[in-house]
């Protein structure tokens, strides 16, 4: 259970972009729905421990998220709207290497790592490739896959569906619901079709106060 108590964030400019958020997520799929502005991404870097905020409280299960921030970043996967660089090395390797920067040292353990979540992301077929070449769908399940390095039980994930086909949209929910069954996944998003498709529950944002929170259908029947 990830629980958040009143956390605020206010900008050394005088930006308050979280006021008072209080809300408590379960296991499954969770989402966070909100216009651009209105504190999504200022949220999620502090549950990621990105960014401390300016007063709150955050737990997840027994972490105080903001005392032992340490404890937060081993079970936390993020995944973030888009990746900076993609190297020309094939999603293998790239995997592989990812796997040792998350402190799976025995090269026995990355090879079940790394070939577990290529086919559960359906990207064996594709292993040897470039990730810089892959599709926008590809690369978004690649994104999964890193992200599901170590077992996280929380998944962060940033504007899930950005710049995907219709087809790759639907694999990339379905890759999100199986791994919704076993862990803890937030949501953020302006679309809300990635919602209502999606979330059993969900919070409206805006302002960085929570607005609303519930299941989708009661919630967007309401507005
Ligand atoms: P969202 O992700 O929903 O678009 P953000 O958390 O990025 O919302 O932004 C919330 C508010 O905080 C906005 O008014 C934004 O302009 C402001 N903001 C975001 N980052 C900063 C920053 N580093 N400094 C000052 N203001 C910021
Ligand atoms: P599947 O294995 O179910 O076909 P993939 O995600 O592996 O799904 O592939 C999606 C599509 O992208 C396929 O049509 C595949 O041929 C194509 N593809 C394979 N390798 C690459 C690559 N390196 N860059 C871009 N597209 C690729």
């Amino acid at each position: 259970m990830l629980n958040l108590n009143n956390v605020t964030h206010t900008y050394p400019n005088g930006t308050r972009a979280l006021d008072g958020v209080t809300m408590s997520i379960g296991k499954g799929l969770f989402g966070l729905l909100g216009p651009n502005g209105a504190g999504k991404s200022s949220l999620m870097r502090a549950i990621a421990t990105l960014q401390t905020p300016t007063s709150g409280d955050i737990r997840f299960g027994d972490i105080d998220v903001l005392a032992e921030p340490e404890r937060l970043r081993a079970v936390l996967g993020y995944l973030p709207q888009e990746f900076g660089v993609y190297p020309r090395v094939s999603a293998y390797e790239l995997l592989d290497y990812m796997a040792s920067l998350k402190g799976i040292v025995s090269a026995a353990d990355r090879r079940g790592t790394v070939e577990t979540l290529l086919v559960q992301t359906n990207l064996w077929n594709v292993r040897t490739k470039a990730v810089a070449g892959f599709s926008g769908g590809m690369k978004r399940r690649f994104g999964i896959a890193q992200a599901l390095i170590g077992n996280p039980k929380l998944i962060i994930v940033d504007e899930p569906t950005a710049g995907l086909d219709p087809e790759e949209r639907n694999r990339f929910h379905n890759l999100l619901v199986e791994i919704g069954e076993q862990v803890t996944i937030l949501l953020s998003t302006h679309i809300v079709d990635d919602i209502a498709d999606l979330c059993p529950r969900m919070a409206v944002l805006a302002n960085g106060r929570i607005q609303l929170e519930g299941a989708p259908d009661d919630l967007i029947a309401r507005s």
